[in-house]
């Protein structure tokens, strides 16, 4: 493989063209294992960021790419439609609760994210608010890489800065301070509270991770808050908007985070596992009320559509993907990590250099007092045999839902040798 065009001709994400980080030439991956050009096999750990929730190289979702292929990879979604689509959005709104039915399938999750609020905008302009245009967040969310999507992640972390003038200005309250599993506190939601008493006649949506704030900070917060929020939307007339694209498809113990706290929001966007890691897509899910809104206003049609809109190829190799969750008892598999990281990462708290471990579902994460040096932590870790990539002060685990009780073992076990040898 030729690692120097590499270096000097591809960006990878977040890096510098003029000194790159190295990155380990990868030449297939199976189950949990990657297995890098050299030979080396490494044990993953972060079904490559949230998504490959069955592990690579499934034997069904291959079969469902293949015969996809076989009858057309793409057709345009203007004037056409297809069984994968069909069967996919049957299957996501029989998942969602019941009043979000209405499916708009695109790209990515930032284009998910733009999608949802282009939606809430439309909205409003076609209820007659049309000074309803700002968004209200939280801090620390992460919420995508495009404009809007970027307006909405942390200000700090995001770099508003650098985009300043740009970047339309949103408004922020703290991020959700009481943790998943502490009794609520009232004060927990008190900014969010006062933002929404004052500024609602200019607001559309609140837009919000729910339950895990993911790349901001990996934060998990109380369900309370989520209840809260609900009930302040529906009074002050503001739409709710969940980002479900990390937490969606069982990985933080239920189908979808929204469950623990029992609450529609009036938007949701959806991503990463949705075709279980194998490609690209998302969707935007909208209640039947936000849907009708819209189609009922100026001009009557909602303003977007992608070139490879509903992929098919996507499409099957997703269908394929909730079938197979839907199949297996994926409920256990994640209480299984669960138990098995809050037991195996619990000796990392009593490191020098470590702040917190905190785990939720399969999500199990070691945050430090400082930034770790990435290119030693990462070295020292593919030589353990296991692929962990930390960012900031934050190591953290999220392994396809099939990795075995020994193979989870190794990876925490990893963390921990890691952790005290190159962060102490
Ligand atoms: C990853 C992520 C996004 C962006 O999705 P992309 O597919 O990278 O565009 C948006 N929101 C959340 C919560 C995410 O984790």
């Amino acid at each position: 493989m030729d690692i120097d065009f590499d270096r000097q001709h591809l960006w990878h994400p977040y890096t510098s063209m003029a000194d790159p980080l190295p990155v380990y030439p990868v030449k297939s991956a199976r189950g949990v294992m990657i297995e890098l050009e050299d030979g080396r096999q490494l044990i993953d750990g972060m079904s490559s960021w949230w998504a490959a929730i069955h592990g690579y190289n499934h034997p069904a979702l291959n079969r469902a790419a293949v015969e996809q292929l076989g009858r057309m990879s793409h057709v345009m979604f203007g004037g056409l439609t297809h069984e994968p689509a069909i069967e996919l959005g049957r299957l996501l709104t029989g998942l969602l609760p019941d009043p979000l039915d209405r499916v708009f399938f695109c790209d990515s999750g930032s284009v998910s994210v733009e999608v949802s609020i282009k939606m809430a905008l439309q909205y409003w302009q076609a209820a007659g608010r049309p000074a309803k245009k700002r968004l209200l967040t939280v801090r620390s969310g992460y919420h995508g890489d495009t404009f809007m999507a970027m307006s909405v992640c942390d200000p700090v972390t995001g770099m508003h800065s650098l985009f300043s003038g740009v970047l339309p200005e949103q408004l922020f309250a703290e991020a959700p301070a009481c943790r998943f599993h502490e009794p609520w506190r009232e004060e927990a939601i008190a900014e969010m509270r006062e933002l929404l008493e004052v500024h609602a006649s200019t607001i559309a949506a609140v837009i919000i991770e729910p339950i895990v704030q993911g790349a901001g900070g990996m934060r998990f917060y109380s369900p309370v808050y989520l209840q809260r929020l609900r009930e302040l939307c529906s009074e002050h007339g503001v739409l709710l908007i969940f980002d479900e694209i990390a937490t969606g498809f069982g990985r933080t113990g239920r189908m979808f985070a929204m469950e623990h706290a029992g609450v529609t929001p009036d938007i949701v966007c959806l991503g990463k596992a949705l075709t279980g890691g194998y490609m690209t897509l998302a969707a935007t899910v909208a209640t039947g009320h936000v849907a009708d809104t819209i189609s009922g206003g100026n001009p009557g049609l909602f303003m977007h559509g992608p070139t490879f809109m509903a992929n098919p190829l996507a499409c099957a190799v997703a269908v394929a993907s909730l079938k197979l969750l839907l199949s297996g008892d994926w409920q256990s598999s994640v209480r299984r990590i669960e138990k098995q990281l809050a037991e195996e990462l619990a000796p990392c708290a009593t490191l020098p250099g470590v702040r917190d471990v905190r785990v939720l579902g399969a999500i199990g994460v070691v945050e430090l007092d400082r930034p770790v040096d990435m290119v030693r932590i990462q070295k020292a870790f593919v030589e353990r045999g296991v692929w962990i990539r930390p960012f900031g002060r934050l190591v953290y685990l999220m392994p396809p839902f099939i990795i075995r009780d020994d193979e989870l073992s190794l990876l925490a076990a990893a963390a921990y040798e890691v952790i005290r040898k190159e962060c102490g």
